[in-house]
């Protein structure tokens, strides 16, 4: 999606600011592996264009001066903790750097029984805002470089943490972009909406990289790569696109935590958080239930209570 919509480039936080998150980050990265506390930090570290930021897992104390954090340190770490990366735990606890966004899916992850909160450290951030997609790593945190779902973040402030890395400077306001997006799509009639998404989703050229990148995306055989029988037509076909969304919707609602990392990287941007959003709302509205707010929790779509409403079977 667009994130250029608004062309302010007026800085909104102090290059100091990110400098006081990167050194409180480094000094408990190095405490934490000097002691032996965890066996690594899952972090950030300088790409090689000025300014970018890449995930980073560091294991040695003399490594730690090698993180960092700035506006483009986008990446959902929590990915890293997954069954798809079996290799990071296997060493013990590790310490991860988590923003209040990437939160949600740890604490998603923990409610299903995917990690366990004593083998973790949580280095939260006091988070400004980070690059939406198709920013240069150099550009300064503007309202015209800020990824959408900053623009109207909640959770700028880390809560159930171990340690917090940096001060929340005073952040203005911003246009809501993404609640207009939701509201303008619930305000079509079914048809409309039906245009709308075949018209994106028939630009998928199922390269799959929101699956790679979603923390949920976990089950180490896809019903979507299953040939025999095949579950979903694999070739970027409408039918085929919509077979797979329609399965990418329904196995993510009640558990997407919202990190719009799906969506930042389709290379066809194709609005998926929109779609997240709008199955979350909805379980929100049916069930009450709103993802990666405890650990504890179960998604209302992976649990059965013998009271549920049965009427709709006919
Ligand atoms: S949504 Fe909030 S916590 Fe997440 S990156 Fe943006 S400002 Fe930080
Ligand atoms: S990242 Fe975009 S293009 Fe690739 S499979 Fe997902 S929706 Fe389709
Ligand atoms: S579906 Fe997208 S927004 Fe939701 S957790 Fe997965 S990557 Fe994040």
């Amino acid at each position: 999606m667009n994130n250029t919509a608004k062309k302010d480039t007026t800085p909104l936080v102090e290059s100091s600011y990110y400098e006081a998150v990167t050194a409180a980050i480094r000094s408990e990265a190095k405490r934490l592996l000097e002691a032996g506390e965890v066996t690594a930090v899952i972090g950030y570290t300088g790409g090689r264009r000025k300014g970018s930021a890449q995930p980073a897992i560091v294991t040695e104390a003399a490594a730690a001066d090698t993180l960092v954090f700035s506006p483009s340190s986008v990446n959902n770490l929590s990915l890293y903790l997954t069954k798809a990366k079996k290799e990071v735990k296997k060493g013990g606890k590790v310490a991860i750097v988590a923003k209040g966004c990437d939160l949600k899916a740890l604490a998603g992850l923990m409610g299903e029984s995917q990690l366990k909160r004593e083998n973790l450290f949580i280095i939260g951030i006091s988070c400004a805002g980070v690059h939406g997609t198709g920013i240069a790593p150099s550009e300064p945190l503007s309202a015209a470089s800020i990824a959408r779902k900053c623009r109207e973040c909640s959770v700028h402030m880390p809560e159930g943490v171990d340690f917090t890395a940096g001060t929340l400077p005073k952040l203005e306001p911003l246009t809501a972009i993404e609640s207009e997006e939701l509201a303008r799509l619930e305000a079509m009639t079914p048809a409309e909406r039906w245009a709308f998404w075949r018209s994106h989703l028939s630009r998928c050229i199922r390269c799959l990289a929101c699956r790679q990148v979603c923390p949920f995306c976990y089950c180490e055989q896809c019903l979507c790569d299953r040939n025999r029988p095949q579950g979903v037509e694999s070739t970027p076909r409408p039918a085929g696109n919509m077979g797979w969304h329609i399965v990418r919707a329904m196995h993510l609602a009640g558990r997407c935590a919202g990190c719009a990392e799906c969506e930042r990287s389709c290379p066809m941007d194709i609005p998926l958080n929109l779609l997240n959003r709008k199955m979350a709302r909805e379980l929100k509205e049916l069930y009450g239930q709103e993802a990666g707010m405890e650990p504890q929790e179960k998604g209302p779509l992976t649990q059965y209570k013998e009271d549920d409403d049965q009427s709709f079977i006919k």
